[in-house]
């Protein structure tokens, strides 16, 4: 027998027959309680025993945590749990899971859109040829062959390592940096340097780090000096790895030509940004993991998550698995697959 939990999600932003029919052949009954800041979300999550969190912006902050004496699960319908505070969540026993790759294929996708946008120019050319002009374009600004270029990759987890494997075909040099990777770890087909080597060599630079204290501002104005006044630097991350005002001086002052943003630091980026003014700045509205598949792939993920901790075992994603769970878990490894 399944022990009945109460599953609340403080988001609602679809429609969630298919939870509510996987739940209830659980046994588990799933209460929508849209909650907007931390007091509603204290309120609305008293009772909790999993919390079910969609938004980017969603505040499980310490202050959240520390404040829901049931909760033993907070599960994600997204890959980057920034805005949980982690440390807080594993010092109640919390676990905290994640849909690692729920959009592995559409972000590297995205990313991959974005470096040949930026490598052949495609969104400023089509913006050129709007404006009723034609010849002329790349006056003074020559492309280059992409099989000459060199693209770094700022982190190689999932995302970046389906991007790779995406960008082979191109055949151009691919190197990347990544100081969390085990010893020895290799990717057939790309060097592994370290950060400022990368910055210095690379003509295009897409970071795919999760933002964490140590990542905020990665690319600042030091990174952005050591990169090439050609290179463009391709975001489908978390906007504040990037730091902000580096990256617009870096912009307005050439040293590097151009950049693709999927994220940004303030979302949705302001009007008044410059950014948006810039035509050598690609912009897409954090779309980057968007498509039927992955929301479905997502939502089947977040209820086999729910379903494990019921059933007494690690979900499929930690992402905190040090974590000691208010009720012990056995391995994820023996769940029993149907
Ligand atoms: P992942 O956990 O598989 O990979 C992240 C990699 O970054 C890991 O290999 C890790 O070792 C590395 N890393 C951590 N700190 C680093 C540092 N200081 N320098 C270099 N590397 C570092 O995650 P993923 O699935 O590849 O996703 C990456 C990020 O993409 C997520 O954390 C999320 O924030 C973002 N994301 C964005 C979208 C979108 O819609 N644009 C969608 C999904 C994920």
């Amino acid at each position: 027998m399944t022990p009945r939990l109460k599953v609340v999600n403080i988001d609602c932003n679809f429609d969630y027959t298919y939870e509510r029919t996987r739940l209830a052949a659980l046994g588990i009954d799933l209460v929508e309680k849209k909650a907007v800041g931390e007091d509603e979300i204290i309120a609305a999550c008293q009772e909790a025993d999993v919390v079910l969190v969609e938004g980017a912006k969603t505040p499980m902050t310490a202050r959240v945590i520390d404040a829901l004496p049931r909760t033993r699960l907070i599960a994600k319908y997204a890959v980057g749990v920034d805005n949980v505070d982690l440390p807080a969540a594993t010092r109640r026993g919390i676990v905290v899971a994640n849909a690692a790759d729920y959009c592995t294929e559409e972000v590297s996708d995205h990313a991959v859109a974005l470096l040949l946008g930026c490598a052949r120019r495609v969104v400023s050319m089509d913006r050129f040829v709007h404006a009723g002009n034609w010849s002329g374009y790349s006056k003074g600004r020559p492309l280059r062959r992409i099989n000459q270029l060199t693209l770094g990759l700022v982190g190689l987890g999932r995302i970046a390592r389906a991007t790779v494997r995406k960008m082979a075909g191109f055949r151009l040099r691919m190197q990347a940096s990544d100081p969390y990777l085990p010893p020895g770890a290799i990717e057939p087909g790309v060097e592994i340097v370290p950060l400022e080597q990368l910055l210095r060599e690379s003509d295009l630079v897409s970071v795919h780090v999760p933002l964490t204290a140590e990542t905020r501002g990665l690319l600042n104005e030091a990174a952005f000096r050591l990169m090439k006044p050609t290179a463009y630097v391709v975001n489908t991350s978390r906007g504040p790895v990037i730091d902000e005002e580096s990256i617009i001086r870096a912009l307005r002052e050439k040293w590097i030509a151009g950049a693709a943003l999927d994220v940004v630091t303030e979302e949705p980026l302001p009007a008044s940004s410059p950014l948006r003014e810039m035509d050598q700045v690609i912009l897409t509205p954090h779309c980057g993991a968007e498509s039927s598949d992955s929301l479905q792939h997502a939502r089947r993920t977040v209820i086999d998550t729910v379903e494990a901790v019921a059933k007494g075992y690690w979900p499929p994603y930690p992402v905190n698995p040090k974590a000691a769970p208010r009720l012990p878990l056995k391995p994820w490894s023996e769940f029993p697959q149907s």
